[in-house]
C-alpha cells in the first residue's frame, strides 16, 4: 500500500528553485535513503513533506490524504514525524518530559504511557537517565533521544535528516540497529537522508539520488551502489 505520494512537487526560496518536480512513492513499511551532495534539496524534500515549507507546484498525498499545504501539526497528527537535523533537544528539561514534549498532541494517556514504556525498552540508556537533564547526553545519545520522542507521536513514517551526522561509526551502528527494529517489530516506515550512501549498502531499501534540485535516480539501494551510475551521477558526468 503507497503510504506516501510526492507528485511533482516544486519548492523555491526567492528566485532559488531548490526542489524541481520531484515525484516518488512510499510503501508502508519500506524503507527509503534519499542520498546526493551538499544543497541537493534533500532537507527541502523533507520540508515540503513536513508542511514546514510550502510547494509552489504540485501535489503530496499521505495516506488518502492530499497535504501540500496543511500545516505541521496536522501532518503529524496523520502519522508522518520529522527528526530534523541537528539533534535538537530541549537541554533544561528532562530525558522524559523531552519525551513526554514528542506525544504534546495525543490525547489517548493510557497509549502514550505504553508508549513511553515502549521507548524505555527500546532505548534503555534513556530509562537510566529519565530524571537528567537531556543537555548531558552525547551526541549520539542525543539523537536516540530526538529519535524516540519522535516516536512518541505514534508515527506511520518517520523522516530523519542525516542521523549519522558528526557520530562516530560505532554510534551511528546503534542508531541504525534501533531504526531496523523499529522497521522489523513495528512496520514503521523509514525515510532517511544521508549524504553518505554506504549505510544503505547495510541496511538495504531504495534509493534517491538527487542532485540541484532534482531526483536524479532511484533504484534498489544495493543494486545502485554496487554499479558506477550512482557515482556518476552523484559527481556529474564532468569528472570527479
Ligand atoms: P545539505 O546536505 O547541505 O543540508 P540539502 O541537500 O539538504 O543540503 P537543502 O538544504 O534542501 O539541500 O538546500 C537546497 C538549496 O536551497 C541550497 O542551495 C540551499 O542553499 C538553499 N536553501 C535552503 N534553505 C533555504 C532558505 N531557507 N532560504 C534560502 N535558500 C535556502
Amino acid at each position: 500500500m503507497t503510504l506516501l505520494a510526492v507528485q511533482d512537487v516544486t519548492v523555491r526560496y526567492g528566485r532559488l528553485t531548490a526542489l524541481r518536480n520531484a515525484s516518488f512513492t512510499i510503501g508502508q513499511g519500506e524503507t527509503i535513503f534519499v542520498t546526493g551532495p551538499n544543497g541537493a534539496g534533500k532537507s527541502t524534500l523533507l520540508k515540503a513533506i513536513a508542511g514546514v515549507v510550502t510547494p509552489v507546484g504540485g501535489d503530496i498525498r499521505f495516506g488518502d490524504r492530499s497535504i501540500a499545504g496543511s500545516v505541521p501539526e496536522d501532518i503529524a497528527r496523520l502519522g508522518f514525524s520529522m527528526v530534523p537535523e541537528g539533534r535538537h533537544v530541549f537541554a533544561t528539561l528532562t530525558i522524559e518530559e523531552n519525551l513526554r514534549l514528542g506525544a504534546g498532541m495525543r490525547a489517548d494517556k493510557a497509549a502514550v504511557a505504553a508508549d513511553l514504556a515502549h521507548c524505555y525498552q527500546i532505548f534503555p540508556m534513556l530509562r537510566d537517565r529519565k530524571e537528567s537533564p537531556a543537555g548531558i547526553l552525547s551526541g549520539g545519545q542525543q539523537q536516540m533521544l530526538v529519535i524516540a520522542r519522535a516516536l512518541m507521536a505514534g508515527p506511520r513514517l518517520i523522516a530523519i535528516d542525516e542521523p549519522s551526522l558528526g557520530l562516530a561509526p560505532k554510534i551511528i551502528d546503534q542508531v541504525y540497529e534501533v531504526l531496523l527494529q523499529l522497521r522489523d517489530e513495528r512496520g514503521l516506515t523509514l525515510l532517511i537522508v544521508e549524504q553518505s550512501s554506504t549505510r544503505a549498502l547495510l541496511t538495504g531499501g531504495r534509493m534517491l539520488l538527487m542532485r540541484s534540485g532534482e531526483i536524479v535516480m532511484e533504484g534498489d539501494a544495493r543494486e545502485l551502489l554496487r554499479g558506477d551510475a550512482l557515482k556518476q551521477a552523484y559527481f556529474g558526468y564532468g569528472g570527479h
